[in-house]
């Protein structure tokens, strides 16, 4: 399924190549302290993926060394998860406690070698003792303690003779290393408390660092794969390893990105928060972005391996769209959720000359879905539509029904308004209609023209649903936690209506109710009596257009690649990730481009020095991100500076010149070192806004291609981007775009 090779593939597939391994064998190694969320789902794709591309296999381990946390729920959740997503695992759970005993003998045997002592220091000194990163540490007088006195001291923490925090197991390293990870780390812990497995058994519990490369050296890992965040442990994980002088051969670690993603919260610290203090109705509730929380509101495996899939594995960190999330779902039902009728909120239609009833023979699915299957709608002289279907007085563009505008019903007749019934308080409640008995659909003869087709259902035989509208958790964008709840992310609607066939088929579990989005069976509330649907999604991206003022296009596959590039990118850096930040959510630069700018000091000051002189910071960048940062690979220097390019901006913006022409003037810039005004003037490159002047060119255009405007005419409005392009090409790309497309909407209608 994996064809691509990021970059682990291909760590994996050369070490079998130099036969380093016999077996490929990884670990997905959750801590069971919280349901795992989508970021755990990317893990566990990976890991699992690569023991299933390599043919090896993947060690499911729960790494339980902190037991004030942990819980048999949360092992059962994980499970569930790896299961969910279609993996299993080797053999049987592993747990990082069962090798409590073994990991003791090690320490031990760290402390023969005097590389690991016994340290008596409180927690603020060994804090303080540890040293900054600009300044080297000193060692804790309790380094000096003898081999023998150690193994005592080692012992006694072991039987329980002292209290948490009074002693502590640390390897004995180097207290001025520039890697703070290896100055005399933390091995071992006591913590006097009971531990889901182990009950009181242990007293004292080995720290991560120590206990995972043994871990994995116990079950034979080859490949321990984990986050950017553990870079700096991976000195230590070695240390660990090569000290001990442990028979070959061991595991190496290898760091991948994180997966972030916007508008959700991705710890298990700040999603317990969130179930604790009920704000959601649980780990599963289906706002979660915890495996169960997806599963349970209906996205199907396939999407969320479909999507970790797409956003690849990459070596620096970076923040997805969680409406690539959504168009993963989208795109998965869309091939195989039944179509079917649903109405969230009924208006009554009384079809005055319908009489009697009949069933329709409907597909489940239109045409260009490869799939087979098909239901009988009933239907009736009482119908419910959509309320919004009708409207009495329509703005322009209102393509259903109104007092003078017929509408098809979907798979069934074209009905018109006849009478508008309004109560006391002048509400519609009902609407009488009049049906067109040789209109039915496919077979449709009675010449009536309709702008579109709604749901409805047969109100006899519809069945009453509760429908929960489910939209994003968080409002902001990079929440922070509960105070960026979104008040109204969950909407019960108690009295909808579907058609039959939803309740009464039982093989499906997942529908599309047309026009309204994705819907599925609450696994655990549904029941035939008191059905109750989750809404998955919607059709299209509803947040995209809200909060931007062009939708948004779907970052498309090959570029999502394009940009995670196996290594090539690095980190940012702190200050980078601020000015990234800035960019993109002050002042409304596209990812890419702030993502471009902040890497860049020269690019970010250039930007900020022409932004201090013109107030148009998304067109600057633009010209900076692409024209300057192009000339500066080639000749590594500019022989024009802010001052030109704020005057080039500026023309820009007061229309003087249209984008591309401002390609062209930038490239004259850098050969000839004039002006952008001395250029523009010169070449006489204004656009030409003047209906006047592009009247005519536009008239040529249009007699020259007969053929097209008949097409475009009879409905074929994709030609209109093929006019447009032709005017602006005529014009020497001089014509100011705007104008040109409304005259020649004007002239072609
Ligand atoms: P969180 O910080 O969300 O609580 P965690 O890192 O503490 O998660 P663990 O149980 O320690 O959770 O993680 C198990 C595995 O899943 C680790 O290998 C970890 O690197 C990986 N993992 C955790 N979060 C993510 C994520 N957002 N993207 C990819 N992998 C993740
Ligand atoms: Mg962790």
């Amino acid at each position: 399924m994996n064809k691509s090779k990021d970059f682990l593939h291909l760590i994996v597939e050369n070490d079998l190549k130099l036969g380093k391994y016999k077996e490929v064998v990884t670990r997905f190694p959750p801590e069971p302290n919280g349901f795992p969320h989508i970021g755990h789902a990317k893990s566990i794709y990976i890991n699992f993926g690569i023991a299933r591309d390599f043919n090896g296999r993947c060690n499911l381990r729960m790494d339980d060394t902190d037991p004030t946390k942990e819980d048999t729920v949360y092992v059962e959740a994980l499970k569930d998860a790896v299961k969910w997503l279609g993996f299993s695992w080797d053999k049987k759970v592993y747990y990082t406690s069962d090798y409590f005993p073994k990991l003791y003998e090690y320490a031990k045997k760290l402390i023969k070698m005097d590389k690991a002592y016994v340290d008596s220091l409180n927690e603020d000194e060994i804090k303080e003792y540890r040293g900054t990163v600009t300044s080297a540490g000193k060692r804790s007088k309790y380094a000096d303690r003898s081999i023998e006195e150690n193994l005592e001291l080692f012992e006694r923490m072991r039987r329980g003779e002292f209290k948490d925090g009074e002693h502590i197991l640390r390897a004995k390293i180097d207290m001025s290393a520039s890697n703070m990870k290896m100055r005399d780390p933390l091995l071992y812990r006591i913590r006097h408390a009971y531990h889901f497995r182990t009950k009181d058994e242990w007293c004292i519990y080995p720290m991560y660092d120590f206990a995972h490369p043994l871990s994995d050296y116990l079950e034979g890992v080859t490949h321990s794969i984990c986050t950017l965040e553990f870079e700096n442990n991976r000195e230590l994980y070695d240390w660990i390893l090569d000290t001990l002088e442990l028979e070959p051969p061991r595991p190496y670690q290898y760091e991948f990105a994180r997966l972030d993603m916007n508008y959700t919260v991705m710890s298990k610290r700040k999603l317990l928060e969130l179930v604790e203090k009920k704000v959601v109705n649980g780990w599963d509730d289906p706002r979660m972005p915890t495996v169960a929380g997806l599963k349970r509101r209906g996205y199907t495996p396939e999407a969320v391996l479909n999507f970790c899939e797409q956003i690849g594995v990459a070596k620096a960190n970076s923040v997805v769209d969680v409406s690539q999330l959504e168009f993963c779902i989208r795109d998965d039902l869309n091939k195989k959720a039944p179509r079917v009728m649903c109405v969230l909120d009924p208006l009554k239609v009384t079809i005055i000359n319908y009489e009697g009833s009949e069933e329709i023979e409907a597909s489940y699915y239109p045409k260009d879905v490869a799939k087979e299957g098909s239901r009988k709608v009933p239907f009736s002289k009482t119908i419910y539509i959509e309320k919004d279907d009708f409207e009495e007085n329509p703005p322009k563009g209102y393509y259903r029904l109104t007092p003078s505008q017929p509408v098809r019903l979907k798979h069934a007749y074209i009905i018109s308004c006849e009478e508008v019934i309004k109560d006391k308080n002048g509400n519609i409640i009902e609407i009488k209609a009049r049906y067109y008995p040789e209109s039915k659909s496919g077979q449709d003869k009675s010449g009536i023209k309709v702008k579109s087709a709604i749901q409805w259902v047969s109100q006899k035989e519809a069945k009453k649903i509760e429908v929960r509208v489910y939209d994003r958790l968080f409002l902001s964008e990079f929440p922070k936690g509960i105070e960026d709840i979104n008040p109204n992310s969950l909407k019960i609607i108690k009295n909808a209506f579907v058609e039959p066939a939803v309740i009464n088929d039982k093989e499906y579990k997942r529908f599309q109710f047309e026009r309204k989005g994705y819907f599925y069976k609450d696994p655990v509330d549904y029941s035939e009596e008191n059905p109750v649907f989750n809404k998955i999604v919607g059709l299209k991206d509803s947040w995209s257009k809200k909060n931007k003022k062009t939708p948004k296009q779907l970052i498309p596959k090959k570029e999502i690649k394009k940009r995670q590039v196996d290594g090539e990118v690095t980190p940012m850096s702190e200050d980078e990730k601020k000015l990234f930040e800035h960019f993109k959510n002050d002042l409304k630069l596209n990812t890419e481009i702030a993502n471009t700018l902040a890497r860049d000091k020269q690019l970010s000051k250039l930007f900020e020095e022409v932004l201090s002189m013109i107030n148009a910071p998304i067109s600057i960048a633009n010209i900076i991100a692409n024209e300057v940062a192009r000339e500066l690979k080639v000749s590594k220097a500019l022989n024009f500076g802010a001052k030109e390019i704020a005057q080039l901006v500026q023309m820009l913006e007061d229309e003087t010149i249209s984008n591309k022409i401002s390609k062209q003037v930038f490239e004259e810039m850098i050969k000839t070192q004039k002006s952008p005004k001395e250029i523009v003037k010169e070449k006489d490159l204004v656009q030409i806004s003047d209906p006047v002047k592009l009247e005519p060119i536009i008239d040529k255009i249009i007699a020259k291609f007969p053929e097209n405007v008949a097409k475009y005419k009879e409905g074929n409005k994709k030609l209109f981007g093929f006019f447009v392009g032709q005017v602006l090409k005529a014009a020497n790309g001089k014509a100011n775009p705007k104008v040109v497309n409304d005259l020649i909407k004007q002239k072609l209608g």
